[in-house]
């Protein structure tokens, strides 16, 4: 079968493309305005499975990241294998229909054995392989991964299980000797890693220069991945200088997570927010970080919105970081199939016809215009809408 796609915009030209099958075929310029704007299937790099869709039966009692923590303790109990199943599928549905390609999530894992979730998730994404590809990343307390007696556990059920080492970091006491055994393990079981890292806008929150102090260390560059760093928005402008440029040499990569940051940071009941809690994109993609984006939170105490949609997520950070529409696609694309060891997608000859086409002629009216017909091709064919 053959089709074609007229009057393209992709990199600043108007492109007729043609599918041939499940691939793409010829790619020649035209003349005159574009009627759509392309973009490879998205990638997130950072969502959270076992917590999403919760926020009807456990609304936080208090503002901010350690109040949406309080809640989402206090629903765990209700975390059945039926109940974890059924949430972990309607975000992988809607992701589905979003038209996501791959997703990483985070799975809470507070002690030594693997939680009943981790599991869960490994059938989820074993019923969604050849569709989304669903990787998981273990999400422990530092104080808890870092303790010689229960690391080597975890690390060692993590490698078995085919997952990502990780954990959250905020101010721990003797955070560079927990690190350092992280790293350790990390090396041990060959295990790649994921950071939560200083959430939140204490300018004493410095765990991100740890990890790439360590990264460069153990010459980790391109298998280690940040999430949050809120603080590099707050901190003396010379130090955050001096660590982006340390971080693009060791190849660390950070997410930035609009939705969810913009969302707990400065967050007090009665008064409005004057932070907007997100690491400065411009800045970090300038000193040669790589900068993904990801959804993080979705229906839960953490971010009660969203619906696992990378053009969603996109258009905060376009608003939140005042970027130009078109130079970022990159975050939901090349630069988070990258982090997480995937082929890049590209709209080139011979590539897989899969990508998102949205009627608009350019990203600033994409932008504009979240209403704007969306269609999904994956192996040259349409995907029906839900
Ligand atoms: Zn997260």
């Amino acid at each position: 079968m053959s089709a074609a796609l007229e009057a393209v915009h992709l990199n600043g030209q108007t492109l007729r493309i043609t599918l041939d099958g499940a691939r793409i075929g010829a790619i020649t310029p035209v003349a005159g305005p574009a009627q759509a704007v392309i973009l490879p299937l998205p990638v997130d790099p950072h969502v959270h499975l076992d917590k999403t869709h919760v926020i009807d039966r456990c609304p936080p009692a208090a503002p901010g990241l350690f109040g949406a923590i309080a809640a989402i303790m206090a629903d765990v109990p209700n975390w059945t294998a039926d109940d974890l199943r059924a949430r972990a599928e309607r975000g992988m549905r809607e992701a589905w229909a979003n038209g996501f390609r791959a997703i990483r999530t985070h799975v809470d894992w507070p002690a030594a054995q693997a939680p009943l979730s981790w599991s869960v998730l490994g059938e989820v994404a074993q019923d969604w392989a050849g569709r989304i590809t669903l990787q998981r990343a273990a999400l422990t307390a530092l104080d808890t991964l870092g303790d010689p007696a229960i690391g080597p556990q975890i690390a060692a059920e993590v490698a078995r299980t085919g997952g990502v080492l990780g954990c959250f970091i905020y101010r721990n006491d003797d955070l560079a000797a927990k690190l350092a055994r992280v790293f350790d393990l990390a090396r041990a079981h060959d295990l790649w890693l994921d950071f939560h890292v200083d959430e939140g806008l204490d300018t004493e929150a410095t765990g991100f220069d740890a990890i790439v102090a360590q990264t460069a260390r153990h010459g980790m560059g391109g298998r280690v991945l940040c999430g949050h760093a809120c603080s590099l928005g707050t901190r003396p402008e010379a130090d955050v200088a001096r660590v982006m440029a340390q971080a693009a040499q060791a190849g660390v990569a950070l997410t930035i997570l609009p939705t969810s940051n913009g969302w707990l940071q400065d967050n007090s009941p009665g008064r409005s927010p004057r932070l907007r809690g997100m690491a400065p994109m411009q800045e970090l993609r300038a000193a040669g970080v790589a900068v993904l984006l990801g959804a993080d939170n979705v229906r839960d105490p953490f971010y009660p919105y969203g619906s696992y949609d990378a053009l969603d997520i996109y258009r905060q950070a376009v608003l939140g970081q005042h970027l130009a529409p078109a130079d970022w696609l990159d975050t939901i694309t090349a630069a988070p199939a990258r982090a997480l060891g995937l082929p890049e997608a590209r709209i080139a000859p011979g590539e897989a016809a899969d990508f998102l086409l949205i009627a608009v002629p350019d990203w600033a009216e994409a932008i504009s215009l979240p209403r704007a017909a969306r269609q999904v091709f994956r192996a040259g064919a349409l995907q029906p809408e839900r």
